[in-house]
């Protein structure tokens, strides 16, 4: 955080005083540095790690340059995944509060189109979305970008490494010439230069402190032979560490469902993220790691993208990143919000020179240390300490949080500090609840009714 307040920027008074509002007072250093260009006019690349304020510096961006009365599609930004465009939207329409009738619309794949097609033909000021979706769109004439004044590109380091060049290049190719162009990226690798090159005007670089603060991180590093010795010393590390929520990092999307598997055999309450599974088990799977009913998550590094949490105490590398920028971002995923983290990373001598990389990168020298001996299998296994109750309804039912805390909370069947997060979907219900609580949590709400009816539920075990 620097001790700059926004409002030592030409932002218009209704911005600011809903930043206020926000509990935004001074910026981040990326927004400090980025934002003045971004609302000169220029093109800018921000570079900064995940947490640094990206999204707020480009979103103020393109309200600045928005005009509400013109009800065309000005602002187009470009994310990799959906859940990462939802996050997005929810920011933008977060800082757009203070404009009135401002539309923001979502276009991503793994969605329904007819709602989309719905929403187009209603018309946005800003859309927000996935490359393929958009291109898609684009395609089929349902959607007009001659009136973009401001392109953004966010995390694109994912989109190349998802290979979105194709579409990416088709839309830019649907923008006019004429255009504000702003690129957000945690790393830099070369092949961003390239496509800045291509798609930006003179861009002003901007590199934020691109290391963590290491006082809240610990680091260990650990021999292993092969992947059999891998996957144990995982288990070992989990059981010595008994972290609440860990996060284990896959190289590939195979080893991914693989450690999941066998982590699930030894009894612990894991999950898997990656681009091979449906959305909406990735969107349960996120869900049930954000209500503290999944303690340990194994994603790719593109799926990990959607994760939001800020009590994550453990970062594992099944094996050492390709890139030491990417090692470093998986490790601040830890040590968030002032808590402290652990960060555990496997490698064996086949990954020398990608440890000698990540020496010289962060300037230290990796001395390994001895994994715990066997006896940690004596340990118990740490469980999630709640479960999700998923419900067959949600806001079309007009079922809202005070409805299932409500009826779970009647006749005290439930005690209310036994109740966690509470998450409301268009069709579907996730409430957390401690694990003792979940079989009577169930029957209350499956036997009992809400909003005059009875809804079917389950809890969600895998
Ligand atoms: P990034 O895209 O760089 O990973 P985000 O844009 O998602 O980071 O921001 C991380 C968090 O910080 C969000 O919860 C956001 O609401 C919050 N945030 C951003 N800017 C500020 C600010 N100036 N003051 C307070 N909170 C902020
Ligand atoms: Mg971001």
């Amino acid at each position: 955080m620097t001790a700059l307040p926004f409002s030592s920027t030409p932002l218009s008074p209704a911005l600011l005083d809903n930043l206020a509002s926000l509990g935004y007072h001074s910026m981040t250093d990326i927004q400090a540095q980025t934002l003045p260009l971004i609302l000169a006019g220029k093109d800018v690349i921000g570079q900064g790690k995940t947490g640094s304020g990206k999204t707020a510096a480009f979103a103020l961006g393109l309200l600045h340059n928005l005009n509400v009365q013109r009800f065309r599609v000005q602002s187009l930004v470009v994310c990799p995944t959906r859940e990462l465009a939802d996050q997005v939207a929810v920011e933008i329409r977060k800082l757009a509060r203070a404009i009135h009738n401002i539309k923001v619309l979502t276009l991503c794949g793994g969605a329904p189109m007819g709602p989309q097609i719905g929403s187009l033909e209603h018309g946005a000021h800003i859309v927000v979305g996935t490359p393929g979706r958009i291109e898609e769109h684009l395609r089929k004439g349902r959607l007009s970008l001659d009136e973009v004044n401001t392109f953004v590109l966010d995390e694109a380091d994912r989109m190349l490494e998802m290979g979105f060049e194709q579409p990416l290049q088709y839309i830019v190719d649907h923008c006019p010439a004429v255009r504000q162009n702003l690129l957000f990226s945690a790393t830099y690798p070369a092949k961003i230069e390239q496509l800045a090159q291509h798609v930006m005007h003179n861009p002003e670089k901007i590199t934020v402190e691109s290391t963590h603060d290491h006082a809240t991180i610990e680091q260990y590093f650990y021999e292993v032979d092969d992947n059999a010795m891998r996957m144990q010393a995982t288990q070992k590390l989990l059981l010595h560490f008994a972290p609440s929520a860990a996060v284990i990092f896959c190289n590939t999307k195979a080893q991914c469902q693989e450690l999941c598997d066998s982590l699930r055999q030894c009894g612990f309450d894991c999950g898997a993220l990656h681009g091979d599974l449906e959305q909406k088990d990735r969107d349960r799977t996120l869900v049930r790691f954000a209500n503290q009913s999944m303690s340990v998550l194994v994603a790719t590094d593109v799926a990990a993208r959607g994760i939001d949490v800020d009590h994550v105490d453990m970062v594992i590398n099944y094996h050492i990143a390709h890139d030491p920028e990417v090692h470093v971002h998986r490790i601040g995923r830890t040590g968030r919000a002032g808590n402290k983290g652990v960060a555990c990373s496997l490698m064996s001598y086949k990954e020398s020179h990608k440890v000698n990389a990540l020496e010289d990168y962060l300037n230290t020298t990796v001395e390994p240390t001895d994994l715990p001996n066997d006896n940690v299998f004596g340990n118990p296994v740490k469980r999630a300490p709640m479960v999700t109750i998923q419900i067959d309804g949600g806001k079309k039912s007009k079922l809202r949080p005070g409805d299932i805390l409500g009826a779970l909370t009647a006749k005290d069947a439930v005690k209310g500090a036994q109740i966690g997060k509470i998450k409301v979907t268009a069709i579907s219900a996730y409430v957390a609840v401690e694990r003792k609580a979940a079989n009577t949590a169930l029957k209350v709400i499956s036997e009992g009714k809400m909003k005059g009816r009875q809804f079917r539920a389950r809890k969600l075990t895998k």
